[in-house]
């Protein structure tokens, strides 16, 4: 056992927390037992904290109040999950529109900690949690991390956006002993860069790698043209954005199957991840109870999240903008979390063609795109109903064959009305947080 993560994980972190007053490891030690509880028992157990923080609500927030006065009902009438369905659906517009009078009564903000998202509209949207929730999820976090292998004090290596350096004493002493971590931004992810971090992380033996999913298929598609064979992963953790099946196979070709998906969201954080099983992923159901609405396991449905620890900007059948498919029966690793099946993109992601039918951004990158030879990077820009624009980072191979090929799809996929252009780029830019944006709609059909 290594010296370092040994003291962190066993000595100076549970001194800080206790120091703090945090109950996040007694929090832990209970989820850690819990997650093996019947998945009846714990569905048993959401639906007692729903109708908790319905009465809550009822009681402390003027937002829900209102809804439930108009609705005509009192908490005590949802007896059952089923009831909860009848519960009006929160919206990003809820969030941003009725950002104080979603904060419920005698918090004092200053007391919490507040989130801010910023969603494909660019719009931010700003929500205040709890800090007992905000520590009881942070052992959640603790929970799945060590299902990819991860334990609070080893060294990991990220590929992330928006890393702020990071200059007081203090951030200095917690990155050397707490989170050392390897970065590399994935706003400068060139090859120069990417070079640097394979080699830090080999340097250092790290065993963990973190990253939004398209940077990491980036990442790992450079390793393999640039035959580096020599990093050795246990674990890689997935988040932030879809990694698409063929671009998995693409990390898992180069490291092995240690690719361990997670889907959340700033507004409520950590909802669900990979087990060792690598079949769907479990939801942290002690925290957050999802709905996946007209969705089965093959027809992805829209998500929706109730959030069932943070009272402070209560969130209840929100509807976060994502498809994913459903994943009922148990896993053979023996948990009772419920799982839901793969994350299949944002609602945000479709393009349309001329006459107004939705296409999934995220599958014509996985099934065309990412297969087309020299194109390194690519984006496609909708400014039209009837007219396309890819943004296309040349990379080897690329021939008239590659446009040829690209042509073809958009025939194929948006019928032969649909018109486009390839614009040759130097770099695509990401997003304000450093993620990968395929498909960038700016039109929505009149229908
Ligand atoms: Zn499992």
């Amino acid at each position: 056992m290594e010296l370092i993560p040994a003291c962190v994980r066993y000595l100076l972190f549970p001194t800080y927390l206790r120091f703090i007053g945090s109950e996040q490891l007694p929090q832990y030690r209970r989820l850690v037992k819990s997650q093996f509880l019947p998945e009846e028992e714990l569905r048993r157990r959401q639906c007692t904290a729903v109708q908790d923080m319905l009465r809550y609500v009822h009681d402390h927030n003027r937002f829900y109040r209102r809804r439930l006065r108009e609705l005509g009902a009192t908490p005590d009438d949802f007896r059952s999950m089923a009831d909860f369905e009848h519960f009006p659906l929160l919206t990003k517009d809820d969030l941003r529109e009725h950002a104080d009078e979603l904060l419920s009564d005698g918090w004092d903000v200053s007391s919490l900690m507040r989130k801010r998202t910023g969603g494909s509209t660019g719009v931010p949207v700003h929500l205040y949690k709890d800090l007992r929730a905000s520590r009881i999820k942070a052992g959640v976090t603790m929970r799945h991390d060590e299902w990819a292998h991860f334990q609070v004090g080893m060294k990991k290596a990220a590929l992330w956006g928006d890393v702020k350096p990071r200059t007081s004493l203090w951030h200095r002493l917690t990155d050397a002993l707490y989170n050392r971590t390897i970065y590399l931004d994935t706003l400068e992810m060139d090859d120069r860069s990417m070079l640097d971090f394979a080699e830090a992380i080999r340097r250092t033996s790290t065993q963990l790698l973190f990253g939004h999913g398209h940077s990491l298929y980036h990442f790992a598609r450079f390793l393999r043209d640039r035959r580096v064979t020599n990093l050795k992963l246990k674990g890689i953790i997935s988040s932030a954005e879809m990694l698409p099946p063929a671009e998995r196979r693409v990390v898992e070709e180069v490291f092995g199957n240690v690719v361990f998906d997670r889907y959340g969201c700033e507004e409520v954080g950590l909802i669900a991840s990979e087990c060792e099983r690598h079949d769907g992923m479990h939801v942290a159901a002690e925290g957050v109870y999802i709905e996946i609405l007209d969705g089965t396991e093959e027809v992805p449905g829209r998500v929706v999240v109730t959030d069932l620890l943070n009272h402070a900007t209560p969130i209840l059948r929100y509807e976060i903008g994502d498809l994913a498919l459903t994943k009922p029966g148990p896993c053979t690793c023996g948990r009772g979390l419920p799982r839901i099946g793969r994350v299949i993109g944002r609602t945000s992601d479709f393009l349309y063609t001329p006459e107004g039918r939705q296409i999934s951004g995220i599958s014509l990158l996985d099934t065309v795109i990412i297969h087309i030879p020299g194109f390194r990077r690519a984006q496609v820009v909708q400014e039209s109903l009837d007219s396309l624009t890819f943004n296309v980072v040349k990379g080897e191979g690329f021939s008239d064959a590659s446009l040829r090929m690209l042509a073809a799809a958009v025939t194929k996929y948006f019928g032969p009305s649909m018109t486009h252009k390839v614009v040759m780029v130097d770099t695509i830019p990401l997003t304000g947080r450093g993620k990968f944006q395929f498909s960038i709609c700016k039109v929505r059909p009149t229908r």
